[in-house]
């Protein structure tokens, strides 16, 4: 086998990622630093398909307090609260970081001051943008940095397992696939980063890229560690539907169109948000998706059953002008945003949960760290829109640090479990040495099931449903070869891969899904259609033993405020 040693690994190159590279090599030169990446640097996973844009207080009359509070009420007092108090404090920073060390360039008031748009659930219009493409000018600027730097890299490579050390007291390095040759590669190091986040792609519409597959989430479960608050899985209102044949169907159309003013209607054309929630339209993402599917189960629906969403009432050049990548995309699929309507359907976007990690990312096993969409704790039980890519940006940048300060004072190479690197490169040869099989039934039984069974309206029965018929898919996928000729770019057997860590990850979902026996944010328990005491909160906590899913539900601690309290001062004394 390949073997390659690097002082500090980073799994994935999105926000998180890209910015601990930076901030470890710019705290310690010296370091050697290897950024490794299931697809090409800079031009995969979802923090280049940022739309609407990063929130951070800056305005006059907005507070980290005000942009506090509204992620700890959006995450229905679930958050971990020093987290969401790193997110905010610090965001402040990473947006002067972003503008004015790596030249990223964000929209502006007729005044120079930076613009922030509308986002629902949020009590300030704190979304900094870049037109409605902001992710591109995030990464572009972050690579641009990173290549510029003597950063390693391993491109087309996937991280498939995290082996520990011969004790097994902490991480040793990571088994990967250099998918270019199908060979396995063993990268040695004595820090590792897990930035590979999350991405909820096992549900039959979703948003993210199709390089997320849930791998980093999938693998700190083989390696003992804790996921909490899984089952809180956000859906996004407004995923486009353009049909079953195209894979532009669940890419998302985003927030700021209903921040600045779009409805949604029912197949009549009636709007149906204004009977939900005071805020109509831009009540958060739970409250209309879940609207949205109650008038889906109802059959009030568009030709291809979905609802719809229009901008026809506003002003048509205003929205052609700021919304021009959406109008573009809308185009694309046949729709006329600007003065018709849109089919949509809620959409899995993103995984509040994910490893359970400190303020400075470390995790409970020595040496390894996480940071963005990999981690769980941050949000709570719903996401802000905004509040993600300031999440990977923020806590990537506090994981450079930390290891730029950790890994010359504490990190050691040492030796691997090879006995667990032999284990895993069998699990990965699995399907190698079957007869090629239909994965497509696999992928399709896994979308229909999360869907209906484990997704945005679930109950005690759904969920035993979904986690009896995971189960059997398991099976199924186990069964199925995949033609073993040739190993270079052998996507078949990549999505074999992922299809075997959404199953897993899919089950930690359910499990935490009928663990958790109220509804609060994203998770909506039909059985259980109260939100319990806020007071004496507790959040998921999983892991896997014995292959065995085991949850825990754990007291959520107020370290900062308690329901029903505020931190928002008087903002007319500020
Ligand atoms: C369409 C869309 C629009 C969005 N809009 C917004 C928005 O407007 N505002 C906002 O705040 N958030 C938004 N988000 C969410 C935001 O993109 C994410 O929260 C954030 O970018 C995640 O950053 P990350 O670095 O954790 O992960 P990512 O940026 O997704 O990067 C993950 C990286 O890990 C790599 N990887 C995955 N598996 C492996 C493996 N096995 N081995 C090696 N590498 C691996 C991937 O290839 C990728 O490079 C949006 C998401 C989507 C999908």
């Amino acid at each position: 086998m390949n073997r390659l040693d690097t002082d500090v690994l980073i799994l994935g190159s999105g926000g998180a990622g890209l910015f601990a590279a930076l901030h470890a090599k710019a705290g310690a030169p010296d370091l050697d630093v290897t950024v490794a990446v299931k697809g090409l640097l800079g031009k995969c996973g979802c923090t280049r398909m940022v739309q609407g844009g990063y929130n951070v207080a800056l305005a006059p009359g907005d507070s980290v307090e005000r942009h506090f509070m509204d992620t700890i009420e959006g995450g229905k007092w679930l958050n971990d609260q020093e987290l969401a108090w790193i997110l905010v404090t610090v965001a402040r920073e990473r947006i002067r970081e972003l503008e004015n060390e790596l030249g990223c360039f964000f929209d502006r008031n007729p005044d120079g001051s930076i613009h922030q748009k509308a986002f629902a659930g949020q009590t300030f219009d704190r979304t900094v943008h870049k037109g409605d493409l902001t992710g591109i000018e995030i990464i572009n600027r972050l690579a641009e940095q990173v290549w510029a730097r003597r950063i390693g890299r391993l491109e087309d490579h996937r991280a498939v397992a995290l082996i520990k050390s011969t004790d097994g007291g902490a991480i040793a390095g990571v088994l990967m696939i250099d998918m270019r040759t199908g060979e396995f590669l063993f990268v040695r190091a004595r820090a590792v980063l897990l930035a590979t986040g999350g991405g909820p792609t096992m549900y039959r519409y979703h948003t993210p890229s199709g390089d997320k597959t849930c791998d980093g989430l999938a693998m700190a479960l083989g390696a003992g560690l804790r996921l909490r608050d899984m089952e809180m899985v956000q859906f996004h209102p407004t995923g486009l539907l353009a049909g079953p044949e195209t894979r532009m169907t669940g890419t998302v159309l985003e927030e700021g169109l209903r921040g600045y003013g779009a409805y949604l209607l029912d197949g009549q054309g009636r709007r149906f948000m204004t009977k939900t929630d005071k805020r109509a339209e831009r009540a958060t993402r739970d409250i209309v998706s879940r609207a949205m599917f109650a008038e889906m189960r109802a059959a009030n629906t568009g030709p291809m059953g979905g609802l719809f969403l229009t901008m026809a009432h506003l002003d048509p050049a205003e929205v052609r002008r700021q919304f021009p990548g959406m109008v573009e995309r809308c185009a694309d699929c046949g729709f006329d945003l600007v003065s018709g309507r849109v089919e949509v359907v809620p959409t899995a976007h993103y995984m509040m949960g994910g490893v359970e990690f400190r303020p400075d990312c470390s995790t409970a096993l020595e040496g390894l760290y996480a940071a963005g969409e990999d981690t769980g704790g941050v949000h709570g039980a719903n996401r802000l829109g905004g509040n993600g890519v300031a999440n990977s940006t923020v806590f990537g940048g506090i994981a450079g640090d930390t290891l730029a300060k950790w890994t010359p004072r504490h990190g050691k190479f040492r030796d691997p479990d090879e006995a667990a690197i032999e284990t895993a490169v069998a699990e990965c040869r699995t399907p190698l040495a079957k007869a090629p099989g239909d994965l497509e039934e696999v992928r399709e039984g896994l979308a229909r099931l999360m869907w209906d069974d484990a997704g945005i309206v679930r109950d005690a029965a759904s969920l035993k449903r979904a986690l009896a018929g995971l189960d059997d898919l398991d099976k199924t996928l186990d069964g199925v070869g995949v033609e073993a000729r040739d190993l270079a770019y052998n996507l078949a057997w990549h999505d074999w891969l992922n299809l075997k860590n959404l199953i897993l990850v899919s089950k930690v979902i359910a499990a935490a899904a009928l663990a958790r026996d109220d509804s609060r944010g994203a998770h909506w328990r039909a059985d259980f259609p109260e939100t319990g005491d806020l007071a004496t909160s507790a959040f998921t906590s999983a892991r896997l033993v014995v292959g065995k899913i085991d949850v825990a539900m754990r007291p959520v601690k107020f370290t900062r405020v308690r329901p029903g309290e505020t931190l928002i001062k008087d903002t007319a004394a500020e």
